[in-house]
């Protein structure tokens, strides 16, 4: 049969589950899609007022940010201290050893315009390539709809911001933790966590990082056991902001761009700030024969977050050679011995 691609998003009937229904040329997400409307999202962040004025001014910090340097996170930190002013935050840069300069200095120039204290996440470089490597070669580690999300390096990537977010979160008596996801990403707004579940999702992906033969005896991706047990009364609550601003790709680059956020020159139509990222493409590719961003690329699609034009361009543009090559030869892989 010939390849079928959604009307709507652009989700297309090469991917393995996905079937396009041939009567009115839409893929099953897109049938059911039912955004939140403009109420509820105003209820959300009613919500999340309260619970900021409720629960600011307790520990060390109030909201411990993640921060790439790239344009979404960098912008949902201006607009969330210019609507909460009081916050208190420390924003967390991950280094995994591939992030460009230029999102490490858009990092540090985002918490010097809005007065946020930073912190750069380090660990060994070659802990880290030997982690990534692992990561390209597994294949299926994950459960079974993980490799719609992202690919099997970027899981692992995002895996270890989330537990040692958690983690800083907890040391720091922060109540809150602030990722800067998009509608497109379709994350739940407000999500409370308990120690049950901190420890739950710890043991989950220290199995995870076991499948891809990665022992963290140190506990350096995981949230630490000894933190966990010295968890005060509340567990921090994570939420999304960002998916219940209006948003709009153009919107978020001119306001960033303004505060004097410099766009990076890497090639990559999917990362403004990390260079395995093409490379974490290519090997997703490689592996299960389609792109990892198709799913998070066809949410913004669909929720009217970008058009499905550029949607389509930034599917099939094709991915930079020298940030794949620059990555491969960091992670000792030959590229050949990679394809099938
Ligand atoms: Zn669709």
């Amino acid at each position: 049969m010939s390849k079928l691609v959604c009307k709507k998003c652009v989700l297309d009937s090469d991917i393995p589950g996905i079937e396009i229904n041939e009567e009115n040329g839409l893929c099953h997400f897109c049938e059911t899609y039912v955004p939140l409307s403009s109420q509820e999202k105003e209820q959300y962040l009613n919500r999340i007022e309260e619970l900021f004025k409720e629960y600011s001014g307790r520990g060390n910090y109030d909201v411990i940010f993640a921060l790439s340097g790239g344009k979404d996170s960098s912008y949902t930190l201006y607009k969330l201290k210019k609507d909460y002013p009081f916050l208190r935050v420390l924003a967390v840069q991950f280094d995994n050893g591939f992030i460009s300069d230029y999102a490490v200095e858009n990092a540090k120039k985002m918490c010097e315009i809005t007065g946020c204290d930073y912190f750069k996440l380090t660990m060994e470089k070659d802990v880290l390539y030997d982690l990534f490597r692992k990561a390209a070669e597994s294949c299926d580690a994950f459960p079974k709809f993980a490799k719609y999300r992202a690919s099997d390096i970027c899981n692992i990537c995002i895996g270890i911001i989330k537990q040692k977010l958690i983690e800083q979160a907890i040391i720091q008596k922060a109540p809150f933790i602030v990722f800067a996801f998009t509608a497109g990403q379709s994350p739940n707004p407000i999500i409370k966590l308990s120690a049950n579940f901190i420890q739950w999702s710890r043991n989950l992906f220290e199995k995870q990082l076991q499948k891809i033969g990665v022992e963290d005896r140190d506990e350096q991706f995981l949230v630490k056991n000894e933190v966990i047990k010295n968890i005060g009364e509340v567990a921090p609550s994570i939420l999304h902001p960002l998916c219940l601003w209006d948003y709009s790709e153009d919107r978020v680059l001119e306001t960033v761009v303004n505060l004097g956020w410099k766009s990076p020159a890497l090639n990559d139509s999917n990362s403004t700030n990390c260079t395995l990222n093409s490379f974490a493409c290519y090997n997703h590719l490689e592996k299960y024969g389609f792109h990892p961003y198709a799913f998070d690329i066809a949410g913004l699609v669909r929720s009217g977050e970008m058009s499905r034009e550029e949607g389509l361009d930034k599917l099939h543009k094709e991915l930079s050679q020298p940030l794949i090559k620059d990555a491969a030869e960091k992670l000792d892989m030959k590229l050949n011995n990679l394809q099938k």
